[in-house]
């Protein structure tokens, strides 16, 4: 039977008691964890969300009717402990923080029972993650989650507070708001009383944060939720959380500085890490061209090298293939790997395969200097001793090349670059590395849709010195925007806005809205711009992906309280489920057979 907590208060959580308690009277709530009676003495575990503490009861010290009731304590029951805190008889137990203390029991309350869980609560559990999800209540009672979603509130916390200090204003926009079919699908809400219309959940706050400038509130910020109705991926949730923001009368530098120093506070105090300011900066094409990636991972060199004019004579049809259409030959240096079985390096090629590659070509560089080469029959031993040496290639390195448009190169190069990284154990999780990308196109043709879309958003400001190209070469123009990235993942962005009328229509007809759509989707935010409004910039962080990050979680889920799975359903509650016809009817919505 449940007793109540009537007449008692905890003092302490487990942790919390230290020696410096000895001799002291605590009380101590929270959930069994293990229970051991050997007898005239009974051992037990107490967990609450700061840890364990050992508690001892002994008939003698707690009474027959605290001992008997000891006696039943089964894993997670609920339970109040008033006793004294000792140290310990039995030596120190050094895998926990209470561990050189023990609390002798004078009384037990069993304020609720439990049901044997259908997995144990512990660390680092090998239970399935479809289970841990269904319960996950229980599955959240675990450690590891616990400081998960600890650091998280610690973050946001931290987030908050040095904002607020930096003069930001934390205001909330709305989530019901009107569907924009560019960027990713939505997903909808009916309107009851204007039936046939729909809300959309916001994507992001992006056209309300610039309202907020033309309003006057210079910063805002906001740990805004999102939702995107995508595909889903392994680190994608339809829903998560942007810490957003938005500033007025700044350029991008002035955006990024408040950042670095968010960022090395936030850095500082949840991981102890000093994070050097300012954080390295590279323009898109200088990442694409180093790295193929624009998100690359700054933990390890092994640059791309363009040897496209170093080939450009040879008759091996693949170079000469991919420069006649206009592409590239490339490579990077795996230093070291020169001696990989030919195995390995078959594999290394099937990977490439799956990013677009045709295959790869290799140079190996054995100890003695002699070459073994997958293209030897084409070029000298001079050719390939000059290719060698423009890489940097030493006896025992394996040089990999790639040949293609430059697309396919630099996807399979900068995939290949991470591969290896990870093959060789060159990505270590506790190390930090952010780099600021800068200058994205403006635009990306979409081969689809046969025209140009906006790579960031349709609001995002051009770069002066490039606005007049836009009709002439609209995909050279590069854009005010900016990429944060970490440790080879993209944890935010943003850019520059568009406040001029002229350049958000030119904007506007370019990405194909007839001035008639532009007005349909966006007119509150043209209309609201014809009344003054300021220069504007701003930035929003993934912070599910920034706290994955820290915590070194494998999953994004594992930093998510009541995350969804990869179908979007939540397997606990089991949303979305179909709802009473009554309700259906009250929205004027049918659902066509086919669906059901
Ligand atoms: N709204 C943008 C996004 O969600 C961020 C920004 O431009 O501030 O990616």
């Amino acid at each position: 039977m449940a007793e109540s907590m009537l007449g008692l208060k905890r003092s302490h959580r487990c942790t919390e008691v230290t020696t410096a308690d000895a001799g002291k009277e605590v009380t101590v709530m929270g959930w069994v964890q293990k229970s051991r009676n050997k007898g005239g003495i009974i051992f037990v575990d107490l967990r609450d969300r700061s840890g364990l503490l050992q508690i001892i009861f002994e008939e003698s010290e707690c009474g027959a009717e605290s001992f008997s009731k000891a006696e039943r304590l089964r894993s997670e029951f609920v339970v109040a402990i008033t006793g004294v805190v000792e140290s310990r008889a039995g030596g120190v137990n050094e895998n926990l923080a209470t561990g050189a203390i023990e609390v002798r029991a004078r009384d037990l309350r069993i304020l609720s029972e439990s049901e044997t869980p259908p997995f144990p609560i512990e660390e680092n559990s090998k239970t399935k993650e479809e289970l841990r999800l269904k319960y996950r209540y229980l599955d959240l009672r675990r450690p590891d989650i616990q400081k998960n979603m600890m650091i998280r509130s610690q973050v946001a916390t931290l987030a908050r507070a040095f904002l607020a200090e930096e003069g930001f204003l934390e205001i909330e926009t709305p989530t019901m708001i009107k569907s924009t079919p560019e960027g990713a699908r939505d997903y909808l809400v009916p309107s009851r009383v204007h039936p046939g219309s729909f809300y959309a959940l916001p994507q992001s706050p992006q056209l309300y944060k610039q309202l907020l400038m033309c309003s006057g509130y210079d910063r805002y910020f906001q740990l805004a939720r999102c939702y995107r109705d995508e595909d889903l991926r392994a680190d994608r949730q339809p829903e998560f959380t942007q810490i957003d923001m938005e500033l007025s009368f700044v350029d991008v530098d002035d955006v990024l500085n408040v950042n670095e120093r968010l960022l090395k506070k936030i850095f500082k105090e949840i991981c102890n890490c000093d994070l050097p300011l300012p954080i390295e900066r590279l323009t898109w094409r200088e990442a694409m061209d180093r790295f193929g990636s624009d998100k690359p991972d700054m933990r390890f060199g092994m640059e791309l090298n363009d040897v496209s004019e170093l080939v450009k004579d040879t008759e091996f049809v693949v170079f000469k293939g991919a420069l006649e259409m206009g592409g590239s030959v490339r490579a990077i240096n795996a230093e070291g790997q020169g001696a990989m079985p030919r195995k390995k390096i078959d594999a290394l090629v099937e990977y490439a395969k799956g990013f677009g590659a045709k295959g790869l070509a290799y140079l190996a560089i054995n100890e003695d200097g002699t070459y073994k080469c997958s293209f030897s029959k084409f070029m000298t031993e001079e050719e390939l001793h000059i290719l060698a040496e423009a890489l940097g290639g030493k006896p025992g390195d394996l040089l990999l090349f790639a040949a293609d448009k430059d697309k396919v190169v630099f996807d399979v190069l900068g995939n290949l670059r991470l591969e290896l990284a990870r093959q060789l154990d060159l990505l270590k999780k506790n190390e930090f590395k952010f780099l600021w990308v800068t200058e994205f196109p403006l635009l990306e043709y979409s081969e689809e849709q046969g025209r140009y879309t906006a790579m960031h958003h349709p609001f995002t400001m051009p770069m002066d010195e490039d606005w007049a190209m836009i009709d002439t070469n609209p995909g050279a123009v590069r854009a005010k925007a900016y990429d944060i990235v970490l440790n080879g993942t993209e944890i935010g962005g943003g850019s520059v806005r568009i406040h001029q009328g002229d350049i958000q229509s030119k904007m506007l007809e370019i990405l194909g809205f007839s001035k008639e759509q532009a007005q349909e989707q966006f007119g509150f935010l043209l209309d609201a711009f014809k009344f003054g409004v300021p220069p504007h910039a701003g930035l929003a962080y993934g912070l599910d992906r920034v706290i994955m990050l820290i915590v070194g979680a494998d999953s994004i889920r594992d930093v998510i309280a009541f995350p969804k799975v990869k179908d979007a359903s939540c397997l606990m509650s089991e949303a979305p489920a179909p709802v009473d016809s009554k309700q259906l009817e009250e929205l004027r919505i049918g659902i066509s057979k086919d669906s059901e």
